[in-house]
C-alpha cells in the first residue's frame, strides 16, 4: 500500500473504489494522497467526493497557467481535430513557429524537442558528448540538484538515493557541492565536457545560484571550452517573472533544458543551444518520436501568447511580492520558520520542523502544497493566481505551520 495516511479525512466510497483498481492494476511506483482528483480550473481542484481545494502546486509545476486555463484547452481542441501527430521526417508549421517564439525569448538559437525533462537533459548530454565525438564525455554537476529518472539524467543527479540498486551508472558525471567554484575546477580535466546545473534548485529547496557562482561557472566554461548546461525544467518558462530562470542572473548558458510549465500542463519537453552548437546534434544521432507534435507545439505557443497577452509576468512579480511579505510576517512570529524564499511563482518556505505534517495538515485545510528536502514547503503556483487566492492560500498556510509547529512543542 502506496497511500499516504490521511489523518482526518476519511476516504469516500468514489475514491475508494479508484484506489482498488490502482492497488489491483497500477504499478505502486509513487506515493500517493488518498484523494481522487476529478476536475480543475484556475487554482481550484476538486475530488471524487466534490470537495474544492485550493492548489498552490498544480500539476507539480506543469500547470503553469492553473488547471485547464481557456487559451491552452482551446488550442489543443483545435489542432486535435486537425492534426493528431505526424511524424518527424515532415514539417508542421506549428513545432517551427513554437520554436520560433521560444528562440526569440531567449537567447536567440534553436530549439530540439522532446517530451519530458529529463529526455531534455538526455539531449544536452549526448550534444555536449557529440560536440567533441566523445572525446570530451565528461560533465560536472552539482549535489542537491535534479535532472531526471533515465539513466543518463539520473546520473547526472548527485545523491546516492536516486542511484540505490541501479547501477552502474553511465560513466563519466562528476560531483561538486553546489556553488562551490573551487571543487568544479579540481574536477574538471582534458575530459571534461561541460558542467550542467539547475540556476535555481527546485527538488533541492528551492535555492537560487549564490552570488557569483553561474558567472564563475560561465568563466571557467569560456576559459577550458566547455559547454554551460542550464537545466531549466523547473525554472523555465516565465515562472519566476522572467522567461528564463538565467535571465535574473546576468549569464547566458550554451543550453537550457525545458519541460514542466512549457505546454502549460501538456507533455512537452525542449532543449535550446545555439545555431552553431545545434549542428553537432545531426540527422541520425538523436530524436525523438512524440517531439514536437502538433497538440505539445499548439499548447506551447498558446501558454506563451497566454502569458504576454495578460502580461502575467508583470502580475508574477506582483503576486510574489505579497508571498514574500506574507510569509515574512509568519516568520515575525512563528520561529519555525526559518527562511522564506521566493522566485516569482517559485516558492520556498524552509521550517525546522517536518514538511510532511504540514502538507497533510494543508491538505486538511483544502490546501495543496508540497515539501521537499524534509524541511521546505514548496509552491509552485499559477502565473494567474489572484490577489484574493494569494492571501487565502497564505491564511490557510501559515494556520497549517502554527498548527504543526504547537503539536511539536507539546
Ligand atoms: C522535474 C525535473 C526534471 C525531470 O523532468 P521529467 O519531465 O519528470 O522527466 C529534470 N530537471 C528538473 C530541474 C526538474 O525539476
Amino acid at each position: 500500500m502506496a497511500t499516504i495516511d490521511s489523518t482526518t479525512t476519511a476516504i469516500g466510497p468514489q475514491t475508494q473504489a479508484v484506489i482498488d483498481v490502482f492497488d489491483r492494476y497500477v504499478v505502486p511506483n509513487y506515493k500517493r494522497f488518498p484523494v481522487c482528483l476529478v476536475r480543475g480550473e484556475g487554482s481550484r481542484v476538486w475530488d471524487a467526493e466534490g470537495t474544492e481545494y485550493l492548489d498552490l502546486f498544480p500539476g507539480w509545476g506543469c500547470n503553469l497557467l492553473g488547471h485547464c486555463p481557456e487559451p491552452v484547452v482551446r488550442a489543443v481542441q483545435e489542432q486535435v481535430a486537425r492534426l493528431i501527430h505526424v511524424p518527424n521526417s515532415w514539417y508542421t508549421e506549428p513545432q517551427g513557429e513554437w520554436a520560433r517564439l521560444l528562440s526569440e525569448r531567449s537567447f536567440g538559437g534553436q530549439a530540439f524537442f522532446c517530451n519530458s525533462g529529463t529526455e531534455a537533459n538526455e539531449a544536452a548530454i549526448k550534444l555536449v558528448r557529440l560536440r567533441t565525438d566523445g572525446r570530451k564525455y565528461k560533465l560536472v554537476t552539482f549535489k542537491g540538484g535534479f535532472h531526471g529518472r533515465t539513466m543518463g539524467s539520473v546520473t547526472a543527479t548527485a545523491q546516492p538515493k536516486y542511484h540505490e540498486g541501479l547501477g552502474p551508472m553511465l560513466a563519466g558525471f562528476q560531483y561538486a557541492p553546489h556553488g562551490d567554484l573551487a571543487a568544479v575546477e579540481k574536477l574538471i580535466d582534458d575530459q571534461t565536457g561541460g558542467i550542467l546545473v539547475e540556476p535555481i534548485l527546485g527538488e533541492g529547496g528551492v535555492v537560487p545560484a549564490p552570488e557569483g557562482f553561474l558567472q564563475g561557472l560561465r568563466r571557467i566554461c569560456d576559459e577550458r571550452d566547455l559547454l554551460l548546461v542550464f537545466d531549466e525544467v523547473q525554472c523555465g518558462c516565465g515562472r519566476t517573472g522572467k522567461w528564463f530562470g538565467y535571465q535574473h542572473f546576468g549569464v547566458t548558458p550554451d543550453v537550457i533544458t525545458l519541460a514542466k510549465s512549457l505546454c502549460a500542463g501538456i507533455a512537452g519537453g525542449a532543449m535550446l543551444t545555439t545555431v552553431e552548437l545545434a549542428k553537432h546534434l545531426r540527422p541520425g544521432m538523436h530524436a525523438s518520436t512524440f517531439g514536437g507534435n502538433p497538440i505539445a507545439a499548439a499548447a506551447g505557443i498558446a501558454a506563451i501568447e497566454m502569458i504576454e497577452r495578460e502580461k502575467l509576468l508583470d502580475h508574477v512579480e506582483h503576486t510574489a511580492a505579497i508571498f514574500r511579505e506574507r510569509m515574512l510576517e509568519l516568520k515575525e512570529r512563528c520561529d519555525v520558520v526559518r527562511d522564506v524564499r521566493v522566485l516569482g511563482m517559485m516558492i520556498g518556505i524552509e521550517l525546522s520542523i517536518d514538511g510532511a505534517a504540514v502538507v497533510q495538515a494543508c491538505l486538511d485545510k483544502n490546501l495543496l502544497v508540497n515539501a521537499t528536502q524534509g524541511r521546505v514547503i514548496r509552491l509552485l503556483p499559477a502565473m494567474t493566481l489572484t490577489e484574493a487566492e494569494v492571501h487565502e492560500g497564505c491564511d490557510r498556510l501559515a494556520a497549517a505551520i502554527v498548527e504543526v509547529a504547537t503539536r511539536s512543542e507539546g
